[in-house]
């Protein structure tokens, strides 16, 4: 798990591309599926990122930072790094750069996919081993609000009993840490 309170370091894992995206190749074929499953869905399914290194992700988060503070020059620094914490993670706190996450929409916008299809998106995703890993009404939970694209992929069984019991990823690993202490 990777997050705020877990930040992590640059994991470097092996990487193979999946339509030009570079995802940690031991879930490359589960990509592919998933990708494959969801243009069935909504042919203008695509995949929008994948794995980026710490450091990629570190020059992303002050260019949002620089963003805000331009569109809002009223803001102070650690303000506008409040704000820009609401739809990205500061350097080391990605799940990106593990390279077992992926944006995938029918756009290259956060949250403006078609609704419907989002959601019959994220119901086969389990079947791949995916789980939409911010999902609505968990923001509490992730410390993320609501995004549509963002997809981690935790496996199979692992996906299906977070589906069913309506988990984040951190309720889960809690779960399992509880059970086994
Ligand atoms: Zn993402």
């Amino acid at each position: 798990m990777v997050n705020r309170d877990h930040i992590t370091k640059e994991m470097n894992p092996e990487l193979a591309t999946v339509n030009g995206i570079s995802v940690d190749a031991r879930i490359a074929e589960n990509v592919e599926a998933f990708l494959a499953a969801a243009q069935a869905i909504d042919a203008s399914e695509h995949l929008i990122s994948g794995y980026r290194s710490v450091a990629y992700q570190e020059g992303l988060f002050n260019s949002y930072v620089q963003q805000e503070m331009a569109a809002d020059p009223s803001l102070s620094e650690s303000e506008a790094e409040t704000l820009v914490k609401t739809y990205s993670q500061p350097a080391g706190a990605s799940e990106h750069q593990t390279g077992l996450a992926i944006d995938m929409s029918t756009v290259d916008a956060l949250n403006q996919s078609d609704t419907t299809v989002a959601k019959q998106v994220q119901a086969l995703a389990p079947q791949y081993g995916f789980v939409l890993r911010f999902p609505k009404g968990k923001s509490s939970s992730t410390g993320v609000d609501y995004e549509d694209w963002h997809f981690r992929y935790v496996g199979k069984k692992s996906a299906e009993y977070m589906t069913k019991h309506n988990l984040t990823l951190e309720e889960y690993v809690a779960l399992l840490e509880e059970r086994d202490a």
